[in-house]
């Protein structure tokens, strides 16, 4: 064996570069907390792929890199962080992240990853309960919202009883989902993907609140079927992913029970408030629904990606992929729990459930609990402070801990407004000491909060918005 190999699987340098490691996290950690550094360094796409480039390791040390890096991405834990949904991970996790890496068991079968595969197992009994589902449920974890959504409705396609679409093919079949106009894109993606074209994605409109109109459900679900369509599966927001608001997940449940679709829940988003006491009336309904995913990296503290996909009765979770795979399997047609890649899209998986069975088997369920109610009321405080600003203006009120407001500008013209929001939300960006994102919502621009970070006060919150204020009077 070359003498590189050997330098590369050295335990002793490990242990050593390991140390130097977790310090320097423990420093960024402390420094993003404490604001002691700004929570963004935005660098152009072109000249970071520059310095990247020119980049070798042979002139600085791996630690030079790992203070280069981290000094350069967005960061997280840091309280002026009010952007995307991503969770800011609990340091536990992402410790346990470390071991699930260098462990690096595949997890598609069995043999390949015992304890994770029965810990992931636990994980989703944790959720299951949590949502409602008796003990016939079942589901897994997979790599995000995007491909659980996916899953999902495949399942639900699985379930058409007159054409086997996995042997025969769509065919000159017409199948369609409904989904509000507001639901997350993946969820038109996976119309797409799945060969429904255009007319396989009813998007029905959405009220004030940016919620599924409910009314309107039965004339779309006629007109499709007037057009020889046959609805298989409708999906409800739970949150949505603009406007963080929640579709009326009992009346689509009625629904879909009354017309014998499968009801889908994207709760990608919004699906932990299960855990949450004070927010749980917001999924009232959630228990009827087939199939929902939730995704652990957003708001249950875990590193990316780990999204959870429940089924209300297990056994459907086996219709998804009906596939023989014998050199996998050796019993095809058995309902092995543990045998993942039966149900999965992914054959080797990441031991993602380890990550969050770390949070809960430290800390308990109490800690998405808090972590969901604090942030949840954290959005409705800025928008009492958005509200008591007459510069301001929402988009709605918050349902969840995403706040979509924006700038009325003092004597701008209406047509200018856009412009106006636009560019100070660049100038944010550019500027690095608060990190939000915009939407557009009615061909109108807003700013959007989501309030990712517990350690977010209500001083940072005002500073923000004085901060705005400032930047459109320089604009
Ligand atoms: C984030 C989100 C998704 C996509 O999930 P990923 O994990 O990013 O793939 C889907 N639906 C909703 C409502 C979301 O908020």
């Amino acid at each position: 064996m070359s003498d590189l190999l050997k330098k590369i699987y050295n335990p002793e340098s490990f242990r050593e570069s390991g140390h130097h490691l977790v310090d320097l996290i423990a420093d960024h950690l402390e420094k993003s907390l404490a604001q002691q550094v700004p929570v963004n360094n935005y660098i152009l796409p072109d000249v970071q792929l520059e310095y990247w480039r020119n980049h070798s390791l042979e002139n600085s040390s791996i630690e030079d890199f790992y203070k280069k890096l981290i000094a350069d991405s967005i960061h997280l834990h840091h309280p002026k962080y009010m952007g995307h949904q991503i969770s800011p991970p609990a340091p536990i996790a992402s410790l346990s992240a470390m071991l699930t890496d260098i462990l690096n068991n595949g997890m598609g079968i069995y043999e390949m990853g015992g304890p994770s595969t029965a810990i992931e197992r636990v994980v989703i009994e944790t959720i299951a309960q949590a949502i409602g589902y008796d003990n016939t449920s079942d589901g897994f974890l997979t790599s995000g919202g995007t491909l659980a959504n996916l899953t999902a409705l495949l399942t639900a396609r699985a379930q058409i009883k007159d054409r086997h679409i996995w042997t025969e093919g769509n065919g000159t079949k017409k199948l369609a989902l409904m989904v509000s106009e507001q639901a997350h894109y993946c969820v038109d993606r996976a119309a797409r993907i799945m060969g429904l074209g255009t007319e396989g994605i009813i998007k029905v409109p959405v009220n004030e609140k940016y919620q599924i109109r409910t009314d309107l459900l039965e004339k779309h679900y006629e007109e499709a079927v007037a057009k020889g369509i046959e609805v298989f599966a409708v999906v409800g927001s739970a949150c949505t992913t603009s406007t963080g608001s929640y579709d009326n997940l009992e009346i689509l449940g009625e629904f879909a029970e009354k017309h014998q679709v499968w009801f889908h829940v994207d709760g990608a988003h919004g699906g932990a408030v299960v855990f949450s006491q004070k927010y749980r009336h917001l999924v009232k309904g959630v228990e009827k629904a087939d199939s929902i995913i939730m995704d652990c990296h957003k708001m249950m503290m875990t590193p990316s990606v780990t999204t959870a996909l429940i089924y209300k009765s297990g056994d459907a979770s086996y219709s998804t992929f009906s596939q023989n795979a014998n050199y996998l399997f050796e019993k095809e047609q058995d309902q092995e729990w543990y045998n993942l890649a039966k149900r999965t899209f992914e054959c080797t998986k990441l031991m993602m459930g380890v990550k969050f069975y770390s949070i809960i088997s430290t800390y308990g369920t109490q800690a998405i609990e808090e972590f969901v109610t604090v942030l949840y009321d954290k959005a409705r405080t800025f928008s009492e402070l958005v509200n008591d600003d007459p510069e301001f203006e929402l988009a709605t009120d918050p349902e969840s801990n995403i706040v979509c407001y924006r700038l009325k500008g003092k004597g701008t013209a209406a047509e200018k407004l856009n412009d106006l929001n636009s560019s100070v939300r660049k100038a944010i960006l550019d500027e690095g000491e608060f990190y939000i994102v915009q939407t557009v919502l009615d061909n109108k621009v807003y700013f959007r909060n989501t309030m990712m970070n517990p350690f977010t006060s209500k001083e940072d919150m005002l500073q923000l918005l004085e901060k705005l204020k400032l930047l459109a009077e320089n604009n």
